[in-house]
């Protein structure tokens, strides 16, 4: 079905929610399009995260209403915004790809306290390249749970305030409905934007993007002598850092591709993310990704990729050379650094100890080969610490004795250097729940037949993962045999 020509949004009410400030449409058309959302039919309400309302001051009862639900399914505008779709282009799965651009994702603006709004499948736009500018229910589910997720394991990540759904039917590999996520982020900036302006040479406007992202989001590269390679080497050490948490949780983003790569250092665009079940370092969640470009062990090395693709486009700008260099070549020790720090707190250590780096090297090796399982290991080993009973944890292994030899070894670590593990870190450093593939599917499926109470309740466990939450005990456990046969393509 064809929504385009539907009638054109009206402006929902005359209430103002929310206060506007220029953003980045002062930038000038260069930059971006106009385009007013494509209205869906029967729109209704699948899910709203009451955090993210209360951070952009939308009060509960707004929220509940009739004009919320038609602003954030695309079908009125809020009083003052002004709809933009972005241009940006990008490498993918490491070719350069020319043109994209907001396809089906609208900016409606940025609220006065610097957060912008984005409606995610609000219909075409001149950058669908022939695409529908649609996103499905299932796709839009997964996208709200994971950047609650992430933002619950205190994981830089845009977010997502609500999911309007719609009977609108939108064409994948079956037939699904259509749905709307209105995402939030102080940006949508992505390394893809610099590249597309340095691709066409456009060093005005690269110039001006660059003036318009350290302005609003990084002013302390004002006061460097090469504002620009600051520019540079704070989005390195931020992307590194992202990418060490991703590690340490288990997370995979599953299509890495430069134009999906935040300028601010935030998980952006979730498609077919996972996290680890079992520990493979190897493993694929992208069904698409035919040679394992962005496998779980090649995150890291994508992301330093990934800055020298914005270290190209940025060369332009930078008058120091060796300082992009050094931008560049600052990334693998600070992910190793925040990496480290990471496990260390994963494994109870206040600090460093000498010897700890081998010893947390080895471990991962050891989950691995044994290919146990990477949430329930570290939720047993902190419970291990806290009641000093190991055996839950060494039952999770085939080959108890390379459990033991690593335990002892680690223990023997901890007697030399005088340090002890604080299980309470632990606790707080190791989730109870995490957003596994099956859960996401439980909630999708229960979704589809129009109950939102998994989604819900889920959302609501994952937002404190660290938390008990006895009633939901069942979600902590191994997954299920079918888990191992999703598949998770780009489709979406
Ligand atoms: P992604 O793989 O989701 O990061 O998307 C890559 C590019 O394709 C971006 O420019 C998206 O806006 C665009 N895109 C993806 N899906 C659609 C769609 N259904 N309609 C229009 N554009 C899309
Ligand atoms: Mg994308």
């Amino acid at each position: 079905m064809n929504h385009a020509s539907a009638a054109p949004p009206r402006p929902a009410g005359t209430d103002a929610p929310l206060r506007w400030r220029p953003g980045l449409a002062a930038l000038g058309e260069a930059f971006y399009t106009r385009v007013a959302p494509t209205p869906l039919p029967d729109p209704y309400w699948v899910a709203r995260d009451g955090q993210v309302a209360a951070l952009l001051g939308l009060p509960t009862h707004w929220m509940d209403g009739a004009q919320a639900l038609a602003a954030f399914s695309g079908n009125a505008l809020l009083p003052g915004s002004d709809p933009i779709a972005m241009v940006y282009g990008g490498h993918q799965f490491g070719v350069w790809a020319g043109q994209l651009g907001d396809g089906r994702a609208l900016l409606l603006g940025e609220t006065a306290a610097g957060q912008q709004l984005q409606l995610k499948g609000s219909g075409r736009t001149p950058y669908s390249r022939g695409a529908d500018g649609r996103a499905v229910l299932r796709s839009s589910i997964r996208e709200y749970l994971a950047s609650g997720a992430l933002h619950g394991l205190g994981i830089p990540t845009t977010r997502a305030l609500c999911i309007t759904g719609s009977p609108a039917p939108v064409r994948r590999e079956t037939v699904e409905t259509a749905a709307v996520v209105t995402r939030v982020a102080p940006s949508f900036i992505r390394f893809g934007h610099f590249e597309f302006f340095a691709w066409r040479r456009q060093t005005e406007a690269l110039r001006q993007l660059a003036n318009h992202v350290i302005g609003r989001h990084y002013p302390e590269c004002l006061a460097q002598p090469h504002p620009y390679a600051a520019l540079l080497q704070t989005v390195s050490e931020r992307t590194a850092r992202l990418i060490a948490q991703w590690q340490a949780a288990g997370f995979m983003h599953g299509v890495m591709n430069t134009d999906n790569m935040s300028i601010l250092g935030l998980t952006l665009d979730y498609g077919p993310f996972q996290f680890m079940d079992a520990f493979d370092v190897h493993h694929i969640c992208n069904h698409s990704d035919q040679f394992g470009r962005y496998a779980y062990d090649q995150q890291p090395d994508v992301g330093h990729w990934n800055v020298a693709c914005l270290a190209r486009a940025l060369l332009p700008l930078i008058e120091d050379v060796p300082a992009a260099q050094a931008a560049i070549a600052s990334y693998p020790a600070v992910f190793r650094a925040s990496y480290l720090a990471c496990m260390r707190a994963k494994l109870g250590l206040d600090g460093t100890c000498e010897g700890d780096e081998a010893h947390i090297d080895a471990l991962l090796r050891l989950l691995d080969g044994a290919h146990v399982d990477y949430p329930i290991f570290w939720r047993r080993l902190s419970h291990a610490v806290a009641q000093g009973n190991f055996t839950p944890v060494r039952d999770l292994f085939l080959d108890r004795a390379a459990w033991d030899a690593w335990k002892l070894s680690f223990q023997e670590l901890l007697a030399r250097s005088g340090k002890a593990q604080n299980p309470d870190l632990m606790l707080k450093s190791n989730p109870k729940y995490v957003l596994r593939n099956y859960l996401a599917e439980h909630a999708i499926r229960d979704a589809k037949l129009g109950d939102f109470g998994t989604l819900q309740s889920l959302h609501a466990v994952l937002a404190r993962p660290f938390d008990e939450h006895p009633d939901h005990d069942a979600w902590a456990g191994f997954p299920p045999d079918w888990a191992s046969s999703l598949t998770l393509s780009c489709s979406s």
